[in-house]
């Protein structure tokens, strides 16, 4: 049975192992970061949201491998899976400050509508609803894992300076006969990848506890770097954000940062408060605060979206090995959690052709 290394365990690496492993083939993981460690800026899945909204725009292969996911997804919620449990059917509220009558880009989702006037917030000029899926990605990672392992899949945690480690079975491990690159943001500075295209986009978030909020919300600013939104979690968590900021690698959130953020989530869903709060300041005539969320928040956190000049790379290449004796296919897989199912199964066809 051929071998396949696969570098990396985030929510691109995992989905990228299952889709392979469903093709019949043994794989091993390397990983310096799992699922269920103590989370870092160097690790970005366990940070996400995450919401599937269509971002694609007017990139038709980016298009359809977010409707892949999302398909794929949707469906999941109408089983009894333990993956079900962790997606959760949600509406979506966005709002812009630009007019966006006539959106037809997420005009697919289910129960898509142009939001009344009547019902526009903090002085935007347009918004959409529709129903989406979010992700409680805590406990969807660990899960994927746990599937993975039980098909057999190996794990070796490593931190790997080249990846002629893996192909000269550095570890005590099979030598393979191909290997998948899903870095993340360390194909930066992974050796023999060292993708300078790739760059952070670093994504700031505040995680609080409030079961009672259903829906999600977003506004996008004026600003390019800062968008709020609200995510709830299936787990009764609930994800606040955040920043877009291009090329920062400040690896802790910033206290301010982190204030800003409650105070604009607060202003975009003041229901954030919990019922009794709310009742306590509308009795007192007090205007709610951000110290009223303070009891609510679990913690405070960053981490760096890996994007790609010219694109997300999901490609088959050959590598020769830098003592120049032998020469492996390799992919390069995937992107996002909106995408992951969609890159993960064009991956897995990758690995098909360059064993082929
Ligand atoms: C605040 C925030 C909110 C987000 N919200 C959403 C959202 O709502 N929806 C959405 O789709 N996306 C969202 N994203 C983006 C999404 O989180 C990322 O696109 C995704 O997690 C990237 O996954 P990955 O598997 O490529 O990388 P990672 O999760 O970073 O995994 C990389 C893996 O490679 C390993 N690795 C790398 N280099 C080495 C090395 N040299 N040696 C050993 N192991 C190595 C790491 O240890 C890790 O296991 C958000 C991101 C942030 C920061």
């Amino acid at each position: 049975m051929p071998q396949i290394a696969l570098i990396g365990a985030g929510i691109v690496g995992l989905t990228t192992a299952l889709e392979i492993q469903a093709k019949g083939h043994s794989v091993t993981i390397y990983a310096e970061s799992l699922p269920g460690d103590e989370k870092h800026a160097r690790y970005t899945s366990p940070w996400a949201g995450a919401h599937h909204l269509m971002t694609a725009g007017d990139d038709p292969k980016k298009r359809e491998y977010e409707l892949e996911t999302f398909k794929r997804l949707w469906a999941e919620t109408e089983t009894n899976s333990e993956e079900s449990r962790y997606l959760m059917r949600t509406p979506l509220k966005e709002y812009f400050f630009t007019d966006r009558t006539g959106l037809t880009e997420l005009d697919h989702m289910p129960d898509f509508r142009m939001l009344e006037a009547t019902e526009l917030v903090l002085g935007s000029k347009s918004g959409v609803g529709f129903m989406t899926i979010t992700i409680d990605t805590a406990a969807y990672l660990p899960l994927l894992l746990a599937r993975f392992l039980s098909r057999g899949g190996q794990i070796r945690r490593v931190q790997i300076q080249h990846i002629d480690q893996v192909l000269n079975g550095g570890w005590k491990t099979p030598i393979p006969d191909l290997l998948v690159v899903c870095a993340g943001i360390g194909a930066r500075s992974l050796g023999g990848v060292e993708d300078k295209d790739v760059y952070p986009i670093r994504g700031q978030t505040v995680l609080v506890r409030a079961p009672w909020v259903k829906e999600i919300r977003g506004i996008h600013l004026k600003e390019d770097d800062l968008v709020t939104y609200i995510i709830p979690r299936s787990s009764g968590d609930v994800i606040l954000g955040g920043t877009y900021t291009v090329n920062d690698w400040y690896p802790h959130p910033r206290i301010e940062t982190g204030q800003a953020i409650l105070a604009r989530a607060l202003a975009l869903m003041p229901d954030l408060l919990p019922p009794d709060v709310r009742k306590k300041n509308d009795q007192n005539g007090k205007a709610a605060t951000v110290a009223d969320l303070e009891p609510l928040i679990i913690e405070h956190g960053c981490g760096f979206r890996p994007a790609r000049k010219g694109g997300i790379r999901i490609e088959r290449d050959t590598y020769t090995l830098s003592t120049g004796n032998k020469t492996v296919p390799i992919v390069h897989g995937g992107s996002g959690y909106q995408m992951s199912w969609g890159t993960a199964s064009k991956a897995a066809e990758l690995v098909e052709a360059g064993l082929n």
